[in-house]
């Protein structure tokens, strides 16, 4: 950390700006130097001159999968190039590095680590062991990290009593969702559903024929043309229409075939969200896994508003819906 905040302060160039400018990717650090890219740069052997091959595989021609093959497999030559760095140093340096290998206190596995986001920065929100009150805190990692530097603001806040209320919160959700749709389900006849799908696949039929039909009238226009009976100009002006009116029916039945392929997904999700909240409902502690299961990411505003992100659509809508009658609840007590 004290190398990279001394390259920081000397306004030494990260490597993603210097990606910027040549591959134009982006940089997510302001510019400023973190200990991994430090940690990278020092154990990469390549500065000494060697070239290193055959650190990782294809698992077949056909997959775009790779795995990593142990060090011992690795093709290694030395001095391939002019080196920046002694192989002296590189060794010392390596040393060091192993010595502080291991020292770092493994960090609690709390619930919705690795879910949380700074609104702000975008940058994670790191969960911090516990004081000696046995509080936990959150903060933005990038402010604990770059604060000195100007960068974000703490997003404090208490995370014991965060994590109780989020469960409330995805209890709640998951319980009126069902709830609603139960209620919707007894409503709505499922015929309805089928008859639309009969309609469709009627629709694709039609265009189908209609494709047909425009193929046929090619067909003749050729033989026409052959017999000489119209010109080439003609020729090509008309087959060039009916080509791309075909094309516009091949597009539209694209486009149906989806509407009829996305129902029967969707339902397959449904009843995997339906066993989901099940599980999720009667476990009185939740696991990580189910946590992620249902949860994209949480951000976190510097004035502690929570926007959390559903992977299931329907369960986003619910807590959209239910954030907006709770906001207009506090509305009405405030204008009553
Ligand atoms: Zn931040």
């Amino acid at each position: 950390m004290q190398i990279a905040d001394y390259l920081s302060k000397q306004k030494i160039p990260i490597p993603s700006d210097y990606n910027k400018k040549t591959r134009g990717t982006k940089s997510l650090t302001y510019g400023l130097w973190q200990q991994s890219t430090v940690r990278f740069i020092l154990s990469n052997e390549i500065y000494t001159g060697t070239v290193i091959q055959g650190k990782r595989k294809k698992v077949s021609f056909k997959s775009k999968k790779f795995i990593n093959l142990p060090e011992e497999d690795w093709v290694k030559v030395e001095n391939m190039h002019e080196a920046i760095i002694s192989k002296e140093d590189f060794e010392r340096a390596k040393k060091v590095i192993q010595a502080t290998k291991g020292s770092r206190v493994v960090q609690n596995d709390y619930l919705f680590k690795g879910l949380l986001r700074c609104y702000d920065c975008g940058g994670y929100i790191g969960i911090r062991s516990p004081d000696k009150n046995g509080n936990i805190y959150g903060r933005c990692q990038r402010y604990g990290r770059f604060g000195k530097f100007d960068v974000c603001s703490p997003h404090n806040f208490n995370y014991q009593v965060f994590e109780e209320q989020m469960l409330e919160v995805l209890r709640e959700v998951c319980k009126v969702y069902t709830n609603t749709k139960k209620l919707e389900e007894i409503a709505k006849q499922t015929k309805t559903k089928q008859c639309k799908e009969f309609d469709i696949k009627k629709q694709i039929e039609s265009f189908k024929q209609e494709i047909d039909n425009e193929t046929r009238k090619l067909e003749v226009m050729y033989d026409d043309r052959l017999a000489g009976i119209i010109t080439l100009d003609e020729y090509m002006k008309n087959a060039n229409r009916i080509k791309e009116t075909i094309k516009g029916y091949e597009q539209n039945i694209k486009e149906l075939e989806k509407e009829i392929s996305c129902k029967s997904y969707k339902t397959e999700n449904e009843s995997r969200l339906d066993n989901l909240i099940e599980e999720f409902l009667s476990m009185e502690k939740p696991t990580k896994e189910i946590i992620r299961e249902f949860i994209e990411k949480i951000e976190i505003h510097s004035d502690k508003q929570v926007d959390i992100y559903f992977n299931f659509k329907p369960l986003q809508e619910m807590n959209e819906k239910l954030n907006f009658i709770c906001a207009r609840k506090s509305y009405e007590k405030k204008v009553g």
